[in-house]
């Protein structure tokens, strides 16, 4: 694309995308308003539609250079699952081909599924598995080194009809949200309003270095973080990354993606550094829960593909580096209908705004409950380095409301009824020329997990390299539970306003307690939650039993989000997932410190040796010289120990069978040897030449990309 090609956005936004403008203008009227009533009202899709829409879906990827189509799925590995197939078709007689994509191709898939996860829902002998096409999201064409590609959003279940990936359960939480979303606004009078949808906008993090450094590190290549790694002199204390200005390879970066996104439909926004060195973020503009976390793989996938164009490295790990602040994404979550009512739209004056109400204490109520699911959708094994760990924000669910929110909370819990809302004040700089303006009605805070912000929730635990169906399918479905168990009271009462009222106060008071608009990140914060009774859950392993306490298996039964064998499964995938993870660390250790960090810092204790000696000829002090030998052989002597003690417990964990057993294993030995092993190579890593040292310094990785 030309310079001027690029800053016409407009002209080329969505240019690769199958979406609505497309359609209509591809597909005949009537076969058109079939498909939409499909995608806007979840009506079952005629097959003869389908073979008209794979039709027409296929003529234009060709004529956007595409060769091969492929569904595209989310299984429980987390990323995005692709086998292409090429259009090709042979005729039957002379040998040449037809391009050919047919409906059932479009509508159903089948990959042999044996090597997905399934934690037992299918034993490898019946590979069936299904995908099929979610008309929901829109198909798009992806450019690559593989060429052109027809990508069709799908589902992935079991030949038993079992969601065996991430999309499944997340579009039955959609229309659990839906269904009961609805009912309480028909309680409130509206009659108009067809369909209410999560909307969903997630920041994405992520630290970009450069990539011939970043393939120097074994670390980085098998897990995505750093394994070693002394500080740099200079990290983060000066605040002076945040928001600064973005040095010309990552802009060069950032323009290249957003270009990308662009084409394929992603609406990326807002781009700025954040608050380590190498580290910054990308936000899209929000949209439908579905897409948005379509689109929140496709942005991780291109930017992967493009730094790796522009010899940098993408990393989305949660904690590449410790000590420096980790990655996470941020999902911005709110409520609202086909006519374009937010639920969580407080309006100039909560206080009187008796549905925001309703719905802001159910999802107090939802939030409470389900803490602890809301936790484990955040878990996985990155983000243990993030959540509850010593450098970073506790892993205590709590709801920020703000000010204006709060105050209105306290009169209705003191007096039982709310009787004004605190308004925004002018902004006086102080300088005549700077125009005044409104402030918020109320600062921000940073340090909340879960904060109410503006009209919309913003749930900051997720990690950054996490898909976040699950998080977003929670919300669905804790807050449809709690909509659920306000409309059986209010639909049973005579006397609705009377009812609502004692209902909002009921859930005010009962949860109040979930509500905390402190410093999220002090101590204090930590025995204060204890002493309201919050969990704290500071691990994955910890976290994954909230799938399969009664209360959850009710939720979800109750809303057929998940079934039981399903709920189950996805415990079983999960211990599995996380002791495979923490194995690989493990081994990456050993295989870095065995054969290239100890001979190494062998290898300089001998020229360290040669020195003493020849010093020592000459007469000259080699005390210097001798001090060093002995401090480093005592480092390579405790390094070894911890090589040793690792190695002889990874192979105790490798044989173990039980999945929660194992798991726990991982967390509490392995952690902690390799921790051990971690001590002393770090500490190396400051006194050993650095013509030795085998790869590249965390000062190397972050500060000269
Ligand atoms: P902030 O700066 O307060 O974090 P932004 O306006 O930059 O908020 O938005 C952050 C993300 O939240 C963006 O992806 C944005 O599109 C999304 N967002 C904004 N409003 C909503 C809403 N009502 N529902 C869901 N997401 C939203
Ligand atoms: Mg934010």
């Amino acid at each position: 694309m030309s310079e001027e090609h690029i800053a016409d956005v407009a002209g080329y936004f969505g240019e690769d995308v199958f979406n609505d403008q497309v359609m209509q203008e591809r597909l005949p009227k009537k076969v058109y308003k079939e498909l939409r009533k499909t995608i806007d009202e979840g009506k079952d899709l005629d097959p003869m539609i389908a073979e008209v829409v794979a039709g027409a879906m296929k003529d234009w990827a060709i004529e956007k250079g595409a060769t091969h189509y492929t569904h595209w799925f989310q299984p429980l590995t987390g990323i995005t699952a692709e086998k292409h197939e090429a259009f090709i078709s042979p005729t039957r007689f002379d040998g040449s081909v037809l391009m050919e994509f047919s409906g059932k191709e479009l509508i159903k898939g089948e990959p042999d599924a044996s090597s997905f996860p399934s934690g037992g829902l299918r034993a490898t002998f019946e590979a069936r598995g299904y995908t099929a096409w979610d008309c929901t999201s829109p198909a798009f064409v992806r450019h690559d080194a593989a060429g052109a590609i027809l990508c069709i959003p799908t589902a992935f279940c079991s030949y038993t009809g079992e969601a065996l990936d991430l999309k499944t359960p997340l579009l039955r939480s959609m229309e659990a949200l839906n269904t009961q979303a609805l009912r309480l606004l028909r309680l409130f009078g509206n009659t108009t309003s067809k369909k209410c949808t999560p909307s969903v906008g997630a920041e994405q993090e992520y630290f970009i270095v450069d990539r011939d450094k970043f393939l120097k590190r074994k670390d980085l290549i098998y897990t995505g973080h750093t394994l070693f790694g002394a500080m740099p002199p200079k990290g983060q204390e000066l605040d002076d990354q945040y928001f600064g200005t973005i040095p010309e390879k990552v802009g060069a970066f950032m323009k290249a993606i957003n270009n990308e996104l662009w084409r394929l439909g992603v609406s990326a926004k807002t781009q700025h550094n954040e608050a380590a060195p190498g580290q910054h973020e990308l936000a899209p503009i929000y949209t439908e829960a579905n897409i948005a976390v379509d689109h929140n793989q496709l942005m991780m996938e291109v930017m992967k593909k493009t730094a790796e164009r522009q010899g940098l490295t993408c990393l989305l790990h949660e904690k590449p580096f410790s000590g420096m602040n980790g990655s996470g994404k941020h999902n911005n979550w709110s409520i609202v209908t086909d006519d374009g009512i937010n639920l969580l739209d407080p309006g100039k004056t909560p206080h009187d705004n008796v549905q925001f109400l309703l719905v802001l204490t159910c999802i107090l109520k939802a939030v409470d409950d389900h803490a602890d699911l809301l936790r484990e959708s955040a878990a996985d094994v990155g983000n243990d380095y993030r959540l509850g760990a010593n450098e970073a924000p506790p892993a205590i669910i709590s709801v920020f409301l703000g000010e204006q929110l709060q105050d209105v909370l306290t009169q209705l819990i003191s007096t039982g009824e709310a009787t004004y809302s605190k308004q925004g004040e002018v902004m006086n700089t102080g300088v005549k020329t700077i125009p005044d303006f409104m402030k918020d009605v109320t600062d921000r805070n940073r340090t909340s997990p879960f904060a109410f912000t503006g009209n919309k929730f913003e749930f900051r635990m997720c990690g950054s390299s996490d898909s976040i169906a699950s998080p977003n399918t929670v919300l669905n479905a804790i807050t449809a539970e709690a909509f659920a168990d306000a409309c059986d009271v209010l639909e049973k009462s005579d006397d609705f306003e009377t009812a609502v009222h004692d209902l909002i106060k009921k859930y005010a008071i009962e949860h109040q307690r979930i509500v905390f608009n402190g410093n999220g990140y002090s101590d204090e914060w930590v025995a204060e939650a204890e002493r309201r009774g919050l969990p704290n859950i500071k691990t994955m392993v910890d976290a994954i039993p909230a799938i399969v306490t009664d209360k959850a298996k009710t939720l979800y039964k109750r809303f057929g989000i998940f079934t039981e064998s399903e709920l189950e499964s996805r415990v079983e995938i999960k211990y599995e997932e996380y002791s495979k993870l923490v194995n690989i660390e493990a081994r990456t250790m050993i295989d870095m410190a065995s054969k290239s960090i100890i001979p190494a810092c062998i290898g300089y204790s001998k020229t360290l040796a040669d020195a003493v000696i020849s010093l020592k000829e000459a007469g000259a002090d080699y005390s210097a010289a001798k001090e060093r030998l002995d401090e480093i052989a005592d480092l390579i002597a405790d390094a070894q120990n911890g090589l040793s003690r690792l190695t002889e417990d990874d192979d105790k964990g490798m044989v173990m069978e039980d999945g929660r057993e194992k798991a726990v294993f991982y967390r509490d030995i392995i952690k902690a040897d390799m921790e051990r092993l971690r001590t002393p190579i770090d500490k190396l890593e400051m006194i050993v030449d650095k013509e030795y040292w085998p790869m590249p310094s965390y000062g190397d990785l972050l500060f000269e990309v």
